[in-house]
């Protein structure tokens, strides 16, 4: 059901059920763009060296190429990083995107880090060690930006997370009673510590859900790899993530209300001391109690330290 655009009244082509508006292509791309600027703003970034990590996939290819448009309105520098995880054909056709991207937007400076640079894969760790490879990945990736973004003085790394992952992530976490997590769940802006080499970090995607990503991405001709990656967490977070279906059928602003209200309930919990401390092998920020991290524990199984 996709009436006319509610800016233009030209033919829709489609239809926000949260925003209860339809929108032709060209009015969808401002929206869009729009929402970016204005999570940007109400989450309190001003403007500053941006990070975008640039995985090759539909979020993050749409989330550099909009920064790159509202970048004078903000006034960001922007850069992207992406990481080859050595997931065979998937990490392949990541990096083809990603070198697509870099073709269309020739003022933005990339970087790539391939992770054999620290002496293993993902799914080298996967077989070592007995943690789910989406956590072993997100770890990784999180200590190769931060480090990356503080030696080269970025201000902030954004990455693109959106409304389904995030509020997937808060309800699983709240229906297993999982609350250090919801504490330290994601939030559109976390500031960094600099004292303690941590850079904060924007999620500029953060109130956008994957289909506004994934059409955002293909009305701009992006290329974006599409098909999962193979080692994508089991089927109890899609089947977490399938509840929304249900949900927003009922109340299209489920979603989105539902993120707010966490984020205002944690706003009014005193937050605990960081337990970050700086990792005796690399200075980066960690929270293991032996005061080494996680990416170094893996350098030196691996033999690489
Ligand atoms: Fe890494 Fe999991 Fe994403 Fe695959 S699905 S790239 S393992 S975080
Ligand atoms: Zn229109
Ligand atoms: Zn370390």
């Amino acid at each position: 059901m996709t009436k006319s655009c509610v800016v233009c009244k030209r033919k829709g082509i489609v239809y926000i059920p949260y925003a209860r508006a339809s929108f032709c292509r060209e009015h969808f791309i401002e929206f869009y763009n729009r929402k970016i600027l204005r999570t940007l703003r109400n989450s309190g970034f001003k403007s500053g060296k941006i990070l975008v990590g640039v995985s090759g996939g539909k979020d993050s290819v749409s989330l550099l190429y909009a920064l790159s448009v509202i970048r004078k309105e903000m006034n960001l520098e922007i850069e992207a990083l992406h990481i080859n995880l050595g997931i065979g054909r998937y990490s392949l056709e990541s990096y083809n995107a990603v070198k697509k991207l870099e073709k269309i937007l020739p003022d933005i400076r990339f970087h790539y880090f391939d992770l054999r640079e620290l002496g293993f894969t993902i799914p080298e760790v996967v077989k070592a060690i007995k943690r789910p490879a989406c956590s072993v990945c997100g770890a990784v990736k999180r200590w190769i930006l931060n480090k990356f973004a503080y030696e080269k003085g970025f201000e902030f790394i954004a990455t693109g997370h959106n409304i389904d992952d995030i509020s997937t992530f808060y309800l699983k976490a709240l229906l297993t009673q999982r609350i250090e997590d919801i504490m330290r769940g994601p939030e559109p802006l976390t500031p960094g510590f600099p004292d303690l080499k941590l850079v904060g970090r924007i999620r500029p995607q953060f109130y956008l859900s994957e289909m506004e990503n994934t059409l955002y991405a293909t009305l701009q001709n992006l290329p974006f790899v599409d098909f999962p990656c193979p080692l994508a967490r089991g089927a109890t977070l899609f089947k977490y993530k399938n509840l929304w279906k249900e949900i927003l059928s009922t109340n299209p602003v489920a979603q989105i209300n539902f993120v707010k209200s966490i984020i205002a309930i944690k706003k009014r919990i005193p937050k605990e001391t960081q337990k970050l401390k700086s990792c005796e092998i690399c200075g980066y920020p960690t929270t293991a109690a032996d005061g080494v991290c996680f990416v170094c524990r893996l350098r030196k199984k691996f033999g690489v330290l």
